[in-house]
């Protein structure tokens, strides 16, 4: 008879003890917020990431996940996000956003937050110095005049408020005078859309300082990157420091070595780079069927382009003759080094709405807008409705010396443009286009 009972007994204790430590567990996962001020709860772990709530003092909050001194956290009506451990470590720091740092050991100032990047300078220990952001283990910081990064795990947090103010200064980048002449140094950012924000952080939900008019300049400070995008810290003629998103600016560093002059008046002089979007492991768009990859349709598309080009004389360079992977960096690259009279990226384009239809036409630097122009009247002369030739920050043109454009031939997403998309005709007709475009640009220019 005792037999029988044990088995009984021992799940028992086995209940108990898993009990007892599940709830060690929940009482070592618990942190009560022992602050002065709210804390600031952002969806991911770093000062420049979006935030999500304000938490108040005294407030207790289950922890999930503790990550290079930030801990995840979830609320009572279960929302989850991160808040720096370092901040409750410290009753100085009363908000997040002005934050220096101090070395406790000697350190490396990166160009990049990652380790295999460029080292600018060796950081003595004890050296105090601001800190802008910091992000999941990396704080940037302003070192000797320059921007860079730090591994926060050899820096210690504080407020700006207990660092003597010439520690600090010591260390700025300052933004150089904007100069009186309308010359434009390297470090030269310029607004490329009407209608665009001056933001305090790199957040679309943080406060718009003004919005700058169309070609407004800036300096250039530094740039960040969050799951919004890309943002470029500026200072703008007044010296006010703000943000402005990547994708509707430029750097007139990129255009320095562009090839602005049109050097070929004949096609049969003018060498042609295609390129082909997207391929091998990178589809790009693809149907909603499954059935049409973004790869397969700009490959196809490009080879009707290459004959139309030949046939008028010119000589074509694919970045790609079939469905491999070649980087954003070596397409550019093959129009640089064959010097090439024109470069023209195709695409097909995808959006969230169904109802989104269309071709646009992209360039990216200055020069190059009257060969979009030139392209682009031709495709709205095609079946598909036309948006016109837009800026466009693409890798693929701004890292482009040659004259350079990115065509999005019609959306996937949309069945009527996918229709058009899939046959054969609208791919020869849309290259015919193309090709009539890029000659009227090279044998009658317009300017
Ligand atoms: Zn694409």
């Amino acid at each position: 008879m005792t037999r029988k009972y044990f088995p009984l007994f021992i799940s028992f204790m086995l209940l108990l003890i898993s009990g007892l430590s599940i709830l060690g567990l929940i009482n070592q996962a618990t942190i009560k917020l022992d602050t002065e001020v709210p804390i600031t709860l952002r969806e991911e772990p770093g000062t420049n990431q979006v935030a999500i709530a304000e938490l108040e003092p005294g407030t207790e909050y289950q922890i999930q996940k503790s990550e290079n001194n930030w801990l995840l956290i979830e609320t009572q009506n279960q929302q989850t996000g991160w808040i720096p451990n370092w901040q409750l470590e410290n009753p100085m720091i009363t908000d997040d956003q002005s934050l220096a740092g101090q070395a406790t050991d000697n350190t490396v100032l990166y160009a990049e937050d990652n380790v295999s990047s460029i080292a600018l300078e060796n950081i003595p220990p004890d050296t105090y110095f601001p800190i802008q952001h910091e992000n999941n283990g990396w704080a940037q910081v302003e070192y000797a005049g320059r921007i860079g990064y730090v591994q926060s795990r050899f820096v210690h947090i504080l407020s700006r408020d207990e660092v003597p103010q010439e520690e600090l200064e010591k260390q700025e980048v300052i933004p150089e005078e904007i100069a009186e002449e309308e010359e434009l140094d390297e470090n030269t950012v310029i607004m490329r859309q009407a209608n665009q924000v001056f933001l305090e952080q790199p957040d679309y939900d943080s406060e718009v300082l003004y919005n700058p008019d169309m070609y407004e300049e800036f300096q250039f400070i530094s740039a960040t990157e969050n799951e919004q995008g890309e943002f470029y810290l500026v200072a703008n003629s007044n010296g006010n420091r703000g943000y402005i998103e990547s994708r509707v600016a430029s750097l007139a560093n990129d255009s320095i070595n562009h090839q602005n002059e049109q050097k070929v008046h004949s096609m049969n002089d003018a060498v042609i780079v295609i390129d082909a979007g997207h391929g091998g492991t990178d589809p790009g768009a693809i149907s909603q069927d499954q059935s049409t990859y973004e790869k397969n349709v700009t490959l196809s598309t490009a080879i009707f382009l290459q004959n139309y080009l030949e046939e008028m004389g010119a000589t074509v360079i694919q970045t790609r003759a079939d469905d491999m992977d070649v980087s954003l960096a070596d397409r550019a690259n093959l129009s640089n080094q064959n010097q090439a009279d024109v470069f023209v990226s195709l695409h097909y384009d995808a959006g969230y709405d169904p109802a989104l239809s269309g071709t646009t036409s992209y360039y990216y630097h200055q020069a190059d807008y009257d060969l979009a122009q030139s392209v682009n009247e031709q495709l709205t002369q095609g079946p598909l409705n036309n948006h016109g030739v837009l800026f466009g920050n693409f890798q693929v043109l701004r890292d482009n010396q040659q004259p350079a454009l990115l065509l999005e031939l019609g959306y996937m997403s949309n069945p009527q443009d996918l229709g058009y998309i899939r046959s054969e005709e609208y791919q020869q007709n849309i290259a015919q286009a193309i090709a009539n475009g890029i000659r009227n640009q090279i044998e009658n220019p317009t300017d």
